[in-house]
Formats: C-alpha cells, sequence, structure tokens
C-alpha cells in the first residue's frame, strides 16, 4: 500500500460508535471498538488502570504498533510496542497548545498504519467517555508538522465535546432535543448544542443520516452552498465542522469572512480560547489554510 502523504486535504472520518478520526479523505468516528477497556478498581484501589493493549485502542483503521500511557495529563512510558519518535511528535504538538486539565481525559496515546485514509483517531475506551484513546498515523504524521498539529487539535475536540458533562449517553434519539450523534444526546449549553444551534439549520440537520454518521456525499453538497465551512468534511457532520474550525481557530488559519462567526464562537469561551492563546504564545499562529474545497 502505498505512503499517505498528501500535504493537503484534511479531513476526518467517523468509523463507528464513538471514536473520531482525522483522515485525509474523511474523519472517522472508530468504533467503540473498544469494549470494556477499563479495569474495575477492585478493593478501593484508587487509579485504575486501562489495559494497554491494541483491542482496547481499536483496531478497525489498522495495526496498531505502539501505545504510551498518559499519566495525569502527561506522556508516560510505553506500555505497548516499542517507541516511535512520531507519535511522541503527535503528543508534544498536542500539549503544546492544549491547557493541561483538556488531556485530563486520555489515558492512552498510540500509533497505527492506517489501512485506509485516516491519520489519526479519537474516542472512549471505557462505556462512561471519561477515558480516551488518541492515535496518529505512523506513516502520515511525520510528513507535515502544521497538519500535524491540526490534526492534534481536531481530535482533541472530539474528546472534549463527549465527555459526560457534554453528552448524555442515556439519551435516546426520539427524545433528544439538540442533536443525536450515534451514541449519545449533547446536552444544552454543551459546546456542540450550542454549535448546531448557531450554525445549522433544521434543514441541513435533517438532511443528514439519522443515526449521526458522516454525509460525505451531503458534505460534498452542503459545501458548495455554504460558505461558512472550511471544506467538504467540514459539511459532512456537525462534530467534524466544529473539530475542523477549531483546528483553525488554535492556529489563527486564515479563514474567509463568512467563517468569523464561528471563529467567535471559540473565542467567546475562554476554556477553547485558551488553546489559540498557548498556540500564540509558542508562536505557532498563521498555518497555512490547506483545508479540503468542495468538489
Ligand atoms: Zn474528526
Amino acid at each position: 500500500m502505498s505512503v499517505l502523504i498528501a500535504s493537503l486535504g484534511r479531513v476526518a472520518f467517523r468509523l463507528g460508535p464513538a471514536v473520531a478520526a482525522l483522515a485525509l479523505v474523511g474523519c472517522s468516528t472508530v468504533g467503540d471498538v473498544v469494549g470494556g477497556g477499563s479495569d474495575e478498581s477492585a478493593d478501593g484501589e484508587s487509579g485504575t488502570a486501562v489495559d494497554c493493549l491494541p483491542i482496547v485502542v481499536g483496531e478497525d483503521t489498522g495495526d496498531i504498533f505502539v501505545i504510551y500511557e498518559v499519566i495525569n495529563g502527561q506522556l508516560g512510558d510505553v506500555c505497548f510496542g516499542r517507541q516511535r519518535n512520531v507519535v511522541e511528535d503527535g503528543w508534544d504538538a498536542l500539549a503544546e497548545v492544549a491547557p493541561p486539565e483538556q488531556l485530563d481525559h486520555i489515558d492512552l496515546f498510540a500509533g497505527f498504519t492506517s489501512i485506509d485514509t485516516t491519520v489519526a483517531f479519537a474516542g472512549p475506551i471505557d462505556d462512561d467517555n471519561e477515558r480516551f484513546v488518541m492515535a496518529v498515523d505512523l506513516n502520515s504524521a511525520g510528513a507535515d508538522a502544521d497538519e500535524l498539529r491540526l490534526t492534534m487539535a481536531h481530535e482533541l475536540a472530539h474528546v472534549f465535546t463527549q465527555t459526560p458533562d457534554q453528552l448524555d449517553l442515556d439519551a435516546r434519539l426520539a427524545t433528544c432535543e439538540t442533536y443525536y450523534n450515534g451514541f449519545g444526546c449533547f446536552l444544552e449549553g454543551s459546546f456542540m448544542a450550542d454549535w448546531i444551534e448557531q450554525f445549522w439549520s433544521e434543514e441541513q440537520l435533517a438532511s443528514l443520516p439519522i443515526k449521526g454518521t458522516i454525509d460525505e456525499e451531503g458534505g460534498e453538497e452542503r459545501c458548495v452552498i455554504d460558505p461558512t465551512v472550511l471544506g467538504a468534511y467540514s459539511a459532512s457532520h456537525p462534530e467534524e465542522d466544529f473539530a475542523e474550525s477549531f483546528s483553525a481557530y488554535v492556529f489563527g488559519v486564515e479563514v474567509p469572512p463568512a467563517l468569523e462567526p464561528k471563529m467567535a464562537f471559540f473565542d467567546a469561551r475562554p476554556e477553547l480560547a485558551a488553546f489559540a492563546d498557548r498556540a500564540a504564545a509558542a508562536d505557532r499562529e498563521g498555518i497555512d489554510n490547506n483545508f479540503d474545497r468542495c468538489g
């Protein structure tokens, strides 16, 4: 298989339940690959351990070659496979802009070799969306440092919009009054509920697959007529729209005027603006706009 290079055209897909990934041709939410990956905290022991196994990370998008533990928002030891510089570079790119508390929900950080166009993914590894994995494709992550930065911010956006303070996993589609993403219903006042209310019309929402999956074809169509999206991938799903737009915001990507309200959305929320502040402090602002275009 050819190496996924492609410096342009970032997109992401969802593969299935609850994990979101960024691919060159669509971000995938990887499936609920995970299944109960966490150990019970038996006998009152504190600090539950997550199983450091490829099956926990998820193998739908490719083989897992390395897994690192993440402890208190810090990259820890390799717990599966062997050390890979490109994975550590991905972590560094993430930690450079993410306020430390935003990394609290990440328990594993992995490297895989993509079998499709997925360049990274993120998703929960427990049943409560308290603990997450993020993973980067070993073949493409080293191709472009700025792309890697955008990708990491994109994936982390999927994490902090799916935690229990954001997404009600017990809710059902039929009774969800915000948006049901296939796994749960976004809580009133959550980032995604506000985003969708502000930027996705009833008509647009009605055109999406009812199960909350990515709509690539519809994304192409919406992209052509909607000047407020960064590209076809953004237009494929509200969560991809959020994640793509957020990554552009963090790194001060120059966007068309029609996207200013979306940038202002992040700017008005201090916990999200903090990412951009850190990017600016690290002199990472002004990444080129290489988002996938329509068509
Ligand atoms: Zn995504």
